[in-house]
């Protein structure tokens, strides 16, 4: 069993599986739904229940560790996690750096923001020297500073639920990067018109479980719920195998380009 799933089903390419209330049960219904991988966002998190639920469920999974990026960056929390990011190592078994990146809903003035700055810095070194893609969270005004912090590191990205100006999403696509779209492609307007902006091979699908997407029932996702980003996706472009395409998007992602002759 590889690491990145790519035989035929769907890839949930990021759930945070530690924080789900029943991990097991969810990866049951996931690999009932026809997923066939999922990328486990562990962050800090131990993850120990996660990987036994994963294993148990019989899916390829992989582990993204990294320090979050909304802290409270001028307060004591926000020292602190700059000191745990200039120690960063991931720790074996890990696939992805993530997910890390710059804040965007908590509140943080310039001394905050260096500490920031400074910790996506040194995890993106440790992902480069590791030779490990990044799970980036930057969306609305930190996408394009995080898209140039970028840019001084060779990694492949993949900027997870991005909402972001067209000329953002088209730079970020352009710099080689990947995006990846939630269930809220289903019925939100916003994510929808995101998607004219990127080309199919430069999409994955996630669910950021626990995170609720359903605007009537607020009720947590799990991976499961990815099938209704693939629907969401043949709806809008039917021509697309979409199964195919975001199994291959995911592994070029995940492990970087094929070898020459290789599989
Ligand atoms: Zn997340």
């Amino acid at each position: 069993m590889g690491l990145s799933g790519t035989g035929p089903g769907l890839v949930d390419a990021h759930a945070h599986l530690a924080r789900l209330p029943d991990p097991e049960g969810a990866l049951r219904r996931a690999a009932a739904a026809g997923v066939r991988a999922v990328l486990a966002v562990l962050g800090e998190d131990a993850g120990d229940g996660a990987e036994a639920a994963v294993r148990a469920a019989g899916l390829p999974w992989a582990a993204a560790r990294g320090i979050h990026p909304e802290q409270d960056w001028d307060g004591a929390a926000g020292v602190a996690a700059l000191e745990r990011a200039r120690r960063f190592a991931p720790g074996p078994g890990t696939a992805a750096v993530g997910e890390v990146g710059l804040p965007s809903y908590t509140p943080v003035g310039a001394a905050g923001r260096r500490r920031a700055a400074e910790a996506f810095t040194r995890q993106l070194a440790v992902a480069e020297a590791a030779g490990l893609p990044v799970v980036v969270h930057a969306v609305h005004g930190a996408a394009d500073p995080a898209r140039r912090q970028l840019a001084g590191f060779r990694v492949r990205a993949v900027f997870h639920w991005l909402k972001a100006p067209p000329e953002v999403v088209e730079a970020i696509v352009a710099d080689g990067h990947w995006v990846s779209v939630t269930p809220e492609v289903v019925w939100r307007e916003r994510d929808r018109a995101l998607l004219a902006h990127i080309p199919p091979d430069r999409i994955l699908a996630e669910t950021d479980a626990p995170c609720a997407h359903d605007p009537a029932r607020r009720q947590p996702s799990e991976p499961a719920d990815v099938a209704a980003v693939y629907a969401a996706l043949a709806a809008l472009q039917p021509e697309v195998d979409w199964v195919g395409r975001l199994a291959a998007n995911y592994r070029a992602w995940l492990l970087g380009p094929a070898a020459p002759g290789g599989g």
